[in-house]
């Protein structure tokens, strides 16, 4: 029988303990900011603790969307599984050439990029 909670079966788990990136990914989280309710259902889920909300100097509403530490990302699409299941759809998975291509950004093996310290998208 299908019941009204089968949509969410299927949620990733909450990560044990936090990891870091160790090689450049073959995909990277990109949250699409107009869509997002800001409600950091995903934060928790980041195995790499990679999620963070928009400053409010930003944007000037109390309830700003988040964003990826995108140099962070290892890629693992859990926070898009997450937003699909739980609230919105507002994370999409890009291939990591074509991040590169769309926001002229080089990623590489660690989480610390070659121009200084991690940034947010
Ligand atoms: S779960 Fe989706 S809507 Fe909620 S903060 Fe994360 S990206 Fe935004
Ligand atoms: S895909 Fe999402 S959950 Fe996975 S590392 Fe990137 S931001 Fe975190």
């Amino acid at each position: 029988m299908v019941s009204g909670y089968d949509h969410y079966k299927n949620i990733p788990s909450l990560p044990t303990r936090i990891t870091e990136k160790k090689k450049k990914p073959k995909m990277v989280a990109v949250v699409d900011e107009d869509n997002c309710t800001g409600c950091q259902a995903c934060v928790p889920f980041c195995p790499v603790d990679c999620i963070a909300p928009v400053p409010l100097d930003k944007y000037e509403t109390p309830i700003p969307p988040v964003q990826i530490k995108f140099n962070e990302c290892i890629g693992c699409s859990i926070c898009a599984r997450v937003c699909s299941k739980m609230t919105w759809d507002a994370i999409d998975m890009l291939a990591t050439h074509e991040f590169e291509e769309s926001y002229q950004i080089a990623l590489n093996d660690t989480k610390f990029p070659p121009y200084g310290s991690p940034m947010c998208n």
